[in-house]
């Protein structure tokens, strides 16, 4: 009796050896695909959009559901758990257009952009603004839907509840900004919308009822001025 248990306990930890190791295979192949994906997709918006300034990127496994944009090193890191929430190559476009943006800032200024950090903890929120718009732009220079953008937001990004709290402005504003502005520049995505049934976007229409009517009386008082979304 105790040769079978001595066999069934060597069966059971070789099988958990192999089962370990091909984990690891699987989690390594997925590592490499992840990276050459994000940098197959990552120069295509530096090279579609002429941007002279380097950067480079990395995947990181870490499940933060983030990316961000490094201003000493210039380097944009995606990580895992941002990364497998994102369903198409629009939508890691979208992410990395953003964090591009942060990059190309951190090249202005004196010193090489020695200051640029600073700038950006000075009025974060306008810079992320600014970003989210010049994103849009590098996606559809670089042949990206840019709605995907309004989708990746109305999936990951969270809901605080007030704007001065949050070195981002409120994912509602963010979401507005970037409608509008495809509205006005890139209109034609929206009227014929690829997205147009994905639930992400659906809920992006449903959620931003009273923003969009406070968007629709802007258009149609032909009024200049910003509006102050919810
Ligand atoms: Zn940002």
């Amino acid at each position: 009796m105790k040769k079978y248990c001595l066999l069934a306990l060597v069966m059971f930890v070789f099988c958990g050896a192999v089962y370990a190791a091909q984990s690891e295979l699987v989690s390594f192949q997925s590592v490499t695909e992840a990276q050459n994906r994000i940098d197959r997709i990552g120069f295509n918006i530096l090279n579609s959009n002429g941007i002279e300034n380097r950067t480079v990127f990395d995947f990181s496994i870490k499940r933060i559901k983030n990316a961000h944009s490094r201003y000493n090193n210039r380097q944009i890191v995606l990580y895992r758990g941002l990364y497998d929430r994102l369903a198409s190559d629009d939508e890691v476009a979208a992410v990395l257009s953003h964090e591009i943006s942060h990059s190309v800032d951190s090249y202005k200024g004196i010193l090489r952009g020695y200051f640029s950090g600073l700038s950006y903890s000075l009025s974060p929120k306008k810079y992320e603004y600014k970003a989210d718009k010049i994103a849009v732009d590098y996606m559809v220079n670089a042949g990206y839907n840019p709605v995907a953008f309004i989708v990746v937001m109305s999936k990951t990004f969270p809901q605080t509840r007030y704007d001065w709290y949050s070195k981002h402005p409120l994912t509602t504003r963010r979401m507005m900004q970037v409608y509008e502005y495809i509205y006005k520049k890139y209109p034609e995505y929206l009227a014929n919308n690829k997205y147009k049934d994905n639930p992400y976007y659906q809920n992006f229409l449903l959620a931003s009822k009273a923003n969009r009517a406070k968007f629709q009386n802007k258009i149609e008082t032909n009024s200049k001025k910003q509006v102050k979304y919810l």
